[in-house]
């Protein structure tokens, strides 16, 4: 018995009618990274499963039932890569990038969890992530902040995000504080949910990111972290807001920020909107000093964040901000008319492509009648056509036809249709 092979659930294909929208949007990213002198990083969608287990912690909902994990031929664990700052970290120890210097990275490309797809959740989804080693201070946490807040503004979405923003303080710090909030969920035990009696002992911040609307007055009273911040990270909050306030970034202190992944220190912060439901958080991010030195490697401040660029393709759809000329589609279309024409059109358009470098050109192939060219001609977006038949080819011309504004076909010398095109589409 056969049956019908399709896609595997939570895993998109990208059409050709959606892949232009993308195109602009990831332009606009590579533009934005270039700018700010960040410098790209590419690596295995496929790593070792010890790298996550150890970085992103075993009491996480990413680590505990989201990884993609799987037996390699020779019985080595292996995981799709759920996040891209293990690896980036894996990385760059691996090929010297942090000895003794500072690192502005940025990546883009698939990750994988096994969660409930829905709109704005994915098995396979895309982020584009930045990671900065070797710098502690407030400055460089505040300079991607801004990156992001640029990106909002290039895109159009300025005022549909919001900025949400919280400190974990030291490890030590936060040690002190998770001691004083279990001893809070303790003697409010018989409020807490299953999960969050669960992540009691493996991992009690994470109660504070519940959603459960039957705890949220007992986690409105419990302790705050912010309460409990050593001097130093204290100091560094106040000067990152302070950067923030001067640049112009509004944000909101969220004390239940904690976010998912265990591995975070100091700032943490999120994107967010009302425009998508319940899957809000468009980027993510926060600092990492911990981290390299946990994946063994000499101890190094890191920074970074991710953008889930299916939430944000989502968001500028739901907003249309993507420009109609980022749409995509033919300029122009040539047509063929006559046996002998079929192949001068390719020559021809071979021709033109040398001398109008930007211009978007399909010729036509596989023959037929002129109205059924014209049809193509039309489906093609193209805001001309251009008519090669025999008469043409005798006489050095080509017939242009528009097909939007309706105006006037004509016929003209070559060089003067070719002068015409690239005024039209230079
Ligand atoms: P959420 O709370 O929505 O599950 P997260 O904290 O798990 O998000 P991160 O690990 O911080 O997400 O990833 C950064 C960003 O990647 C998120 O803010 C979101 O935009 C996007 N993202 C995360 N998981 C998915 C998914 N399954 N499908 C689509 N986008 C996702
Ligand atoms: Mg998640």
């Amino acid at each position: 018995m056969s049956t019908k092979l399709q896609a595997i659930r939570g895993m998109n294909d990208l059409l050709p009618d959606q892949s232009p929208a993308w195109q602009y949007l990831e332009r606009q990213l590579r533009s934005l990274m270039d700018r700010y002198d960040y410098r790209e990083i590419r690596t295995p969608i496929v790593e070792q499963t010890a790298l996550f287990a150890r970085s992103i912690g075993e009491a996480t909902d990413v680590v505990e039932k989201e990884m993609y994990t799987f037996d390699d031929r020779n019985g080595e664990s292996l995981t799709l890569r759920p996040e891209n700052t293990a690896a980036v970290v894996r990385a760059a120890m691996e090929h010297g990038l942090l000895h003794n210097q500072t690192q502005r990275l940025w990546y883009m490309g698939p990750m994988f969890r096994y969660e409930r797809p829905q709109k704005g959740r994915y098995r396979q989804f895309h982020q584009i992530g930045i990671e900065a080693y070797g710098m502690t201070g407030p400055d460089i946490d505040a300079e991607i902040i801004l990156l992001s807040a640029r990106l909002w503004r290039q895109l159009g979405m300025a005022e549909h995000v919001t900025l949400e923003l919280n400190s974990l303080g030291s490890p030590e710090a936060r040690a002190a504080y998770r001691e004083s909030l279990v001893a809070y969920f303790e003697s409010h035990h018989e409020l807490l949910d299953e999960d969050s009696r669960r992540r009691l002992t493996t991992n009690p911040l994470r109660i504070l990111d519940s959603k459960n609307p039957a705890m949220a007055e007992m986690l409105a009273d419990a302790p705050q972290l912010l309460e409990h911040l050593d001097e130093e990270s204290r100091t560094h909050f106040e000067q990152l807001k302070s950067t923030l306030d001067a640049a112009g970034i509004g944000y909101r202190i969220n004390p239940r920020l904690v976010r998912g992944l265990d591995y975070y220190s100091r700032t943490v912060f999120e994107w967010t909107t009302t425009a998508l439901g319940s899957q809000g958080t468009v980027c993510g991010g926060g600092r990492y000093d911990g981290l390299v030195e946990q994946l063994g490697g000499k101890p190094t401040p890191g920074v970074g964040f991710a953008i889930g660029l299916e939430r944000l393709m989502l968001l500028l759809d739901t907003l249309d901000l993507v420009p109609e000329e980022a749409k995509g589609g033919a300029d122009a279309y040539l047509l063929a008319m006559g046996d002998s024409a079929e192949r001068e059109a390719l020559l021809l358009g071979e021709r033109l492509r040398d001398v109008l470098p930007t211009l978007r050109l399909q010729v036509h192939c596989g023959g037929g009648s002129f109205k059924s060219q014209i049809r193509r001609a039309d489906r093609s977006g193209a805001t001309v056509a251009l008519i090669l038949g025999e008469d043409e080819i005798a006489n050095g011309r080509l017939t242009l036809k528009p097909l939007r504004d309706g105006s006037e076909q004509r016929t003209l010398e070559l060089d003067d249709a070719i002068t015409w095109l690239d005024q039209q589409f230079a």
